[in-house]
């Protein structure tokens, strides 16, 4: 009977194994069918990128100071007229064959008609502005953050990573693609927005033209994902990480009012104490984490995937609770799969001994894809079950987290396969982007729109991001240039 009963288990659990390694072995054969691989290139005159002479324009692209403000009156106007006039100097080609537009206080929009006026445009994006680099870290800095310095192979300074050198290269592209006598069948559209980093409206203006004029896009593509080098857990060597969504965003005045009085004779409840009590139960009731956000991610990685992972990925039924453990041990994995939850603000009395009438919180919520800013508010309104707690958006600073482009389009098939031209045997993959971009506001005219900058990123890069010493390498910048040449050929034929 014993030995009946370890024959039975050993028997389920070679059946187990071997299940669990057939699933593995479909999920990376999955894996190895890369988007686009199939997409062959257009026929075009080779680029011959002077990598020096691109790498001086994007120094002098750096050393203009156009950083954005959150009050617009507070933007250096001249900084934004300079990098214009930069523009118009260094792309005398570019400006012949383009149209040229202002739009709002400094954004910019240029268009390239198509041959074929019927044939939907696409849309090349970047912003013009930068953050400014903080006073205390200055001496942080190898050279000054507005130096423009070409040394050691780096262009150095702010706007370098984010995201002059994506502005830069689509110009240098586009400028080589007009000198070589390049028609586009499609209309090519650049859009520029001013005021990026501090959420603001010149991308938004931009898109409120094209709508005007009735346009819609074919695929749009701004900053966001690039070749990520070893940051991505479970994933070796470099991977394309395509942003094909981005998260909502909401702040959320929390309150209280009550009846003011001494701190001498406190009643139960009071507004700082029911605030209190509202907070702690926000903030210890996280929203629920999704594993599935990051399965179509993981799905595409399989292939660059560690073996643990492949096994993990590749049975989700079993695994899934590990993984998603395992995400939420790191702050920004466990950003990707779930909406997230900071208190950010705290604000109630003015005086020691008295109890104040008011107390207010700022709570910071990052939405996933799918979960609305109604259904947020309505989980809490249900979790602090207690009509004096009162929410109220900040003004304007809440939006809807964006649909989920499809990986499926020509314009994200063309990315991927282009991206393995310069990067072989890296596989791309879609990705939910944490941070906000200009990118959300064309959803209005665009269902594919994209996310991505053509340089390979490592964790040590990550952190020169609105931090110190940013850099790119020179050779890096010259990618760049030629990514964006092959890319808008492709995009710009009849068949996209
Ligand atoms: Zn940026």
């Amino acid at each position: 009977m014993v030995l009946e009963i370890i024959i039975l288990v050993i028997a389920i659990l070679l059946i187990l194994a071997a299940f669990i390694i057939m699933r593995t072995y479909v999920f990376i054969h999955k894996a190895s069918e890369d988007a686009g691989s199939d997409l062959p290139g257009v026929e075009l005159t080779p680029i011959k990128v002077d990598k020096d002479l691109a790498a001086r324009h994007l120094s002098e692209a750096i050393q203009i100071e156009t950083i954005s403000h959150e009050d617009p009156a507070e933007n250096v106007a001249e900084n934004f007229e300079k990098l214009h006039k930069l523009l118009e100097k260094n792309y005398p080609h570019l400006h012949k064959a383009l149209k040229r537009e202002i739009v709002g206080q400094a954004s910019l929009l240029y268009t390239w008609e198509g041959k074929d006026a019927s044939l939907d445009p696409v849309l090349l994006a970047a912003h013009q502005d930068v953050v400014p680099a903080e006073e205390s870290s200055l001496s942080q800095w190898s050279y000054p953050p507005f130096s423009g310095k070409i040394a050691e192979g780096y262009i150095w300074g702010r706007g370098t990573l984010d995201i002059k050198s994506q502005l830069i290269s689509l110009m240098e592209a586009v400028e080589q693609l007009v000198i070589n006598d390049y028609k586009p069948e499609r209309t090519v559209l650049l859009g520029f927005g001013s005021d990026e980093e501090v959420l603001g409206i010149g991308a938004k203006s931009i898109v409120a033209l094209l709508q005007k004029r009735g346009v819609h896009l074919a695929g749009m593509i701004d900053e966001g994902g690039c070749i990520y080098d070893g940051i991505i857990p479970g994933v070796k060597g470099l991977a394309g990480a395509i942003g094909v969504a981005e998260k909502g965003y909401l702040s959320l005045k929390v309150f209280v009012d009550d009846h003011a009085g001494h701190s001498s004779t406190p009643a139960d409840s009071n507004a700082t104490s029911i605030l209190i009590r509202a907070l702690n139960k926000i903030v210890n009731n996280p929203f629920p984490a999704k594993v599935s956000m990051v399965v179509p991610m993981f799905e595409k990685l399989g292939a660059a995937a560690t073996p643990i992972m492949q096994v993990a990925f590749g049975n989700l039924w079993l695994f899934g609770g590990i993984i998603k453990k395992t995400l939420l041990a790191s702050g920004e994995a466990a950003a990707t799969i779930r909406t997230t939850t900071a208190v950010t603000i705290l604000k109630g009395g003015v005086k020691d001994n008295i109890l104040p009438g008011h107390a207010e919180a700022v709570v910071n919520f990052r939405l996933l894809p799918g979960e609305s800013i109604a259904y947020v508010c309505e989980s809490l309104r249900k979790l602090i079950a207690d009509d004096r707690v009162k929410f109220e958006p900040l003004h304007g600073n809440a939006w809807e987290a964006s649909p989920v482009s499809p990986t499926t389009s020509m314009a994200y098939r063309h990315i991927a396969s282009v991206t393995r031209e310069f990067f072989p045997g890296a596989p791309c993959a879609p990705y939910i982007m944490l941070g906000g971009s200009d990118a959300r506001n064309y959803y209005a005219i665009c269902e594919n729109v994209y996310r991505f900058s053509p340089y390979a990123m490592t964790t040590d890069d990550l952190s020169r991001i609105h931090g110190v010493n940013e850099r790119l390498k020179v050779d890096a910048f010259a990618v760049m240039v030629d990514y964006f040449y092959r890319l808008i050929a492709r995009w710009s034929q009849k068949e996209m």
